[in-house]
């Protein structure tokens, strides 16, 4: 507890503790998290075309650089209500970030079970620089969940993956800084969909708010998942998923049957987009917006692109209302993930260090 009066910035369970599972007693484990930007985007919104408004909800602003960490300032608070003694979970990368972060402000140890070989480099090093234990496993992540599930024995052993529902408690959070933004829901919401614990969350933080008069209506929920790894929009478990876009490289999701229904009761869609879209929307992204977001996030906008120009997508755009407005959540900061992009900068060759050379060398 902070003894002097500095004023910090809260975290989401300041902002929103009303609509949490927490109490007066909880004790509060935060980084500031949340409260990230809800960007406009111009570019993108005459991509779209018919008058719509495309906002961007960056969340790789986090402090871990993904949404990972609303779900989990809740599910490292309640576990250090009910005295835990270290966190457990498994990962393509972000969550053992997010958990190892928590664990290291909570001062309890954080045991991480992942995919060997799997992980991008960025998130990887995030779990060894916040000191978790980190055990790889030959193996995928539904695997390394399953394990993860035997292992965790409720309150001493607190597993923190999305099946421990105040994470997916924390998560809705974003949903409720859309509508405090925008004055009201949107139209539409566009987002990647891993293990499904997001697209539960946000419906279910849109339908809170909405039962609280804090909006007057529901967006249309629209997911994708990576053409390789697609189990709910072929709706079979996918045995071995692949896609570059590793935080959604996920066969059997956990929250499957909740993404199905929020899908269903919002009458939007669950639809596919291939590697090659993902990193083509992540590229342009970034040249265009001047967000640099990991792969898995550029399938929201490549989802997007999907909705307005292709003849094959689950939802066409087609003909929707003039002037809707759409937002797409993009999950995680693009420095995570580096590896796609380095490739690219091997063809940078040195100059001599000479304006003539400098200038003939950057086309100016
Ligand atoms: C976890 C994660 C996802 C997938 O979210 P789910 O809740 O598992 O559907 C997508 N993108 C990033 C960057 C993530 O870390």
């Amino acid at each position: 507890m902070m003894t002097s009066k500095l004023r910090q910035s809260g975290g989401v369970i300041e902002h929103y503790r009303e609509y949490l599972p927490v109490r007066a007693s909880t004790p509060i484990v935060s980084l500031a998290e949340g409260n990230t930007p809800l960007v406009y985007c111009s570019q993108l919104s005459s991509r779209v075309g018919r008058g719509c408004e495309v906002f961007v909800k960056n969340e790789g602003v986090n402090p871990t650089g993904s949404f990972k960490d609303r779900g989990m300032t809740v599910a490292v608070s309640k576990a250090m209500e009910h005295c835990a003694k270290a966190l457990i979970c498994a990962s393509t990368g972000n969550t053992s970030a997010s958990a190892a972060a928590y664990a290291a402000r909570a001062g309890i140890p954080c045991i991480v079970v992942l995919p060997a070989g799997k992980i991008a480099s960025g998130k990887l090093v995030q779990a060894f620089a916040y000191g978790a234990r980190i055990v790889a496993i030959d193996g995928n992540f539904d695997d390394a969940l399953r394990i993860v599930r035997e292992l965790g024995d409720g309150h001493r052993f607190v597993i923190v993956n999305s099946i421990n529902p105040d994470r997916i408690a924390g998560q809705k959070t974003a949903a409720f800084e859309i509508v405090d933004v925008l004055e009201d829901a949107p139209d539409f919401h566009l987002l990647p969909v891993g293990n499904a614990g997001n697209i539960t969350a946000y419906w279910a933080g849109y339908r809170d708010y909405k039962s609280h008069q804090r909006s007057t209506r529901l967006p249309t929920m629209i997911g994708f998942q990576a053409a390789g790894a697609a189990p709910i929009f072929h709706n079979r478990i996918v045995e071995k998923p692949e896609t570059i876009a590793s935080a959604i490289r996920i066969g059997n999701p956990a929250s499957w049957k909740q993404a199905c229904a929020a899908v269903a009761e919002s009458h939007g869609a669950i639809d596919i987009v291939s590697d090659e879209e993902i990193l083509e929307a992540q590229s342009w992204l970034a040249k265009h917006e001047g967000i640099f977001v990991e792969p898995a996030s550029a399938a929201a906008v490549a989802g997007l692109f999907k909705c307005c120009e292709s003849d094959q997508a689950a939802y066409s755009f087609q003909n929707i209302p003039e002037a809707s407005r759409i937002v797409c959540t993009v999950t995680g900061h693009g420095l995570k993930d580096p590896d796609p992009i380095t490739q690219r900068m091997k063809e940078l060759k040195p100059v001599a260090a000479s304006v003539t050379d400098v200038r003939r060398a950057s086309g100016l």
